[in-house]
């Protein structure tokens, strides 16, 4: 098995996950039914997308 031959410091991995934050989700209004969506996706709430109903919901 691989092992790694020097310490890595705190500074550098640190450094390293400077970058791992995660941004919030991009969220549109639903134009069927006014609920928060994700883009390019079928509503959850209403099962539309593109102006049509293309998933059924059950109550
Ligand atoms: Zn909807």
């Amino acid at each position: 098995m691989a092992v790694p031959k020097q310490r890595t410091a705190k500074s550098r991995r640190d450094r390293r996950r400077s970058h791992h934050a995660l941004k919030a989700k991009n969220i549109v209004q639903c134009s069927n039914c006014g609920e928060m969506r994700l883009p390019h996706r079928v509503c959850p709430n209403c099962g539309h997308y593109k102006g049509r109903e293309v998933v059924e919901i059950e109550e």
